[in-house]
């Protein structure tokens, strides 16, 4: 039985994930756990894909690694064909690791170091998304001193912000990202790479915002980078192979969450370009988008185990889980509002609202301020929905908790993509004072 696009319940009343009782994978894995059902990942990738070819536009659909990375998730996006975003040396390295192609393979970020330039241009990466001077310096000298060329987006601010429920526009970008577009900084940036023969100028890159649930940003973003452009073809004969417009594509972490289907924004932006493209009689640039959040974030959940409670009479009931903040700092970061359910008991009755609070030494560690739920007995345990995004790959130590496992299922069939850290693991790094 379905109970929301990403959520089945089987006989038992027991939550199930893309086929796999719940129950069995904390018998087999413990808690807590992140789960990801993989057929929702494919069917969010092939969307993005398959609409673009739709569209018959040229496309890459980059994944965001930053949502999730792990050396599984980086294969399960190569075989979607899909692209891959990096913004770090280390998600460069899961990357390779995992053999992702490097040509499909491109790295943001404002402050690359020398060394993870070097690491990219030395594995032959499909593009560098360069963010300020100081990086076109850096990389005019590693390119001369490994006697090589680049491929590079130069990533602009546009002047767009988008937010979740609505978008500003700033004449002068306030941003640590990127070169802003109407200020001279971003031309400057193009003179300064065109004709240098270290240089491919592939195109541009924005990326206005997360979490977005309008096309609005994005038609701005692209009118207003369109223009910029076409005032840089006429100064100097360039125009771009390759328009980026990042990610932000909005999914649901509660109902009062209403995200567009991707293949709308997808729709949107390639028409938006089209007819850029045709009222200025110059060639439609290949579309890059960059989704990051909309292919992990829904497809994954976390399972604790419940424990300890407190009634703060006439305020509040608290409801402690085995993980928290650790696990997922979203709620204590930016406030965000998660759901779940019971997974042993999905269909009970629901009683009491609980306040779900993780077990850190931080008043702010939360994860649901107010949940209703049946009356919680022992070996209850709970699922919070949509934490395929931003969780993992922002979890921490902290309290020398470890990090829990992930477990990819898809038709039924689980497999455990990241093993859960074990004491031994935490102290992995840690040297005695005094060498015994
Ligand atoms: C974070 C980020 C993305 C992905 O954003 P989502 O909201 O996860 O889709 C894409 N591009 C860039 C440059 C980013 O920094």
């Amino acid at each position: 039985m379905k109970i929301s696009e990403t959520v089945t319940v089987n006989e038992q009343n027991h939550l199930t994930i893309d086929g796999k009782d719940a129950m069995n994978l904390i018998k087999k894995y413990g808690t807590p756990l992140y789960v990801y059902n993989v057929s929702l990942i494919r069917e969010r990738a092939r969307l993005f894909v398959d609409t673009f070819r739709k569209l018959g536009v040229k496309a890459q659909v980059a994944y965001a690694s930053k949502a999730f990375s792990c050396i599984a998730m980086c294969q399960l996006a190569a075989e979607e064909k899909m692209s891959l975003d990096v913004v770090s040396g280390g998600e460069l390295f899961t990357a390779l690791r995992a053999g992702f192609p490097a040509d499909r393979i491109h790295f943001h970020g404002n402050n690359k170091s020398e060394s993870e330039l070097r690491m990219a241009i030395n594995a032959k990466i499909g593009c560098i998304v360069v963010d300020n001077f100081y990086e076109i310096e850096c990389l005019k000298r590693l390119c001369g001193e490994l006697d090589t060329q680049v491929s590079i987006l130069l990533r602009v601010a546009p002047g767009v912000e988008a937010h979740t429920h609505e978008y500003v526009v700033t004449g002068q970008e306030d941003s640590k990202f990127g070169f802003d577009l109407f200020n001279g900084q971003a031309e400057e940036a193009l003179m300064k790479t065109l004709d240098d023969t270290f240089f491919n100028v592939l195109g541009v890159h924005s990326h206005i915002g997360s979490q977005m649930f309008e096309t609005e940003g994005f038609v701005l973003a692209a009118e207003k980078i369109f223009n910029q452009l076409l005032n840089w073809k006429k100064k100097f004969g360039y125009f771009p192979e390759v328009l980026n417009l990042g990610g932000g594509f909005g999914i649901r972490y509660t109902d009062e969450d209403r995200p567009l289907p991707v293949s709308d924004y997808v729709e949107v932006i390639v028409e938006k370009i089209k007819s850029l493209a045709y009222e200025a009689r110059v060639d439609i640039p290949e579309i890059w988008i960059e989704p990051g959040r909309s292919i992990v974030g829904d497809a994954g959940m976390t399972l604790y185990k419940l424990g300890s409670q407190k009634t703060v009479p006439n305020t509040r009931q608290y409801l402690t889980v085995d993980g928290g903040m650790g696990d997922n700092i979203r709620t204590a970061l930016y406030d965000a509002k998660y759901t779940g359910v019971l997974v042993n008991r999905v269909y009970d009755q629901n009683e009491t609202t609980y306040a779900i609070a993780g077990k850190c030494c931080e008043s702010g560690d939360m994860l649901i301020w107010d949940l209703p739920l049946p009356t919680v007995k022992e070996d209850d345990y709970l699922a919070v929905f949509s934490t395929g995004a931003y969780c993992y790959s922002m979890a921490s130590n902290y309290n020398r908790l470890p990090r829990p496992a992930v477990v990819f299922v898809e038709n039924g069939e689980d497999k455990l993509v990241v093993k859960r850290e074990s004491y031994e693991d935490i102290i992995l790094n840690d040297l005695q004072l005094n060498e015994i």
